[in-house]
């Protein structure tokens, strides 16, 4: 069972395009307990958690996790030193609702069928990189929280990814659906620069033949209909980000 549980090369690209379902509504970041009695697996996982822009901790047994305070989702390693992993899946979600990924060594498919039985929503089987943590974490939220994740804020800037409305300083601004898709490649992960082609490949399709000037033209519409408190900057011969925070 010594296999390296996480690729800490995907790390590093941790924080691109996960930052939509990593926020709440309401409550700010989503938060994420790992339960994992490998520390390095479980600093990694908070790492790379963190950086997609969750609010993750770690506790190391299974009494630590029911004791812990309530969080949107649990990753829960079911080979735990104290408490049988099934057993903390099943006192878990006895007494709330909080999303359970199970996480298990290859070979061990009868107790990830015991959890699931016991109410886990997803599981993981070691090893696994972290882009498909942060797919599980992701899709897990979507099911669990519909309504919550969905709103990119930053500054004055709120996009709700659902409804597709975008409000600058509280007021609406009524985008087209293209200069919608330009600013959610932007705002899902602010600061980042984005690349022409990858607002092609996001906004338009992956085969865009047509002339890339037609960006320049949404952009500018968008700029100015975002008016003087969200700023997106263009880095020459790169592409364009979202400016930093005053
Ligand atoms: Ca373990």
């Amino acid at each position: 069972m010594g296999a390296p549980s996480v690729d800490s090369q995907v790390a590093g690209r941790a924080a691109s395009g996960a930052g939509s379902l990593a926020r709440t509504a309401e409550a700010g970041p989503a938060r994420v307990l790992v339960v994992e009695d490998d520390p390095g697996i479980a600093t990694q996982l908070v790492r790379g958690l963190t950086r997609a822009g969750y609010a993750a901790s770690s506790v190391a047994t299974g009494s630590a996790a029911l004791l812990a305070p309530s969080h949107d989702a649990v990753l829960l390693d079911l080979g735990l030193p104290d408490i049988d992993g099934v057993d903390v899946c099943k006192r878990l979600r006895d007494t709330s609702d909080v999303a359970i990924i199970v996480v298990t060594a290859r070979g061990e498919e009868s107790d990830r069928v015991l959890a699931l039985d016991q109410g886990a929503d997803d599981c993981l089987v070691k090893p696994f990189g972290l882009e498909e943590v942060l797919a599980r974490v992701r899709a897990v939220l979507r099911r669990t929280r519909p309504s919550a994740g969905e709103l990119l804020r930053y500054g004055a800037l709120t996009v709700d990814l659902r409804t597709r409305k975008v409000t600058v300083g509280g007021r609406e601004v009524a985008l087209t659906p293209k200069e919608f898709d330009i600013l959610e490649c932007l705002a899902t992960d602010p600061g980042r620069v984005v690349t022409r082609s990858e607002i092609f490949e996001r906004a338009w399709d992956a085969h865009w033949y047509g002339p890339t000037k037609v960006l320049d033209v949404h952009l500018a519409a968008l700029r100015k209909k975002l008016g003087e408190l969200v700023t997106i900057e263009t880095v020459y011969g790169r592409g364009f980000r979202l400016a930093d925070l005053k």
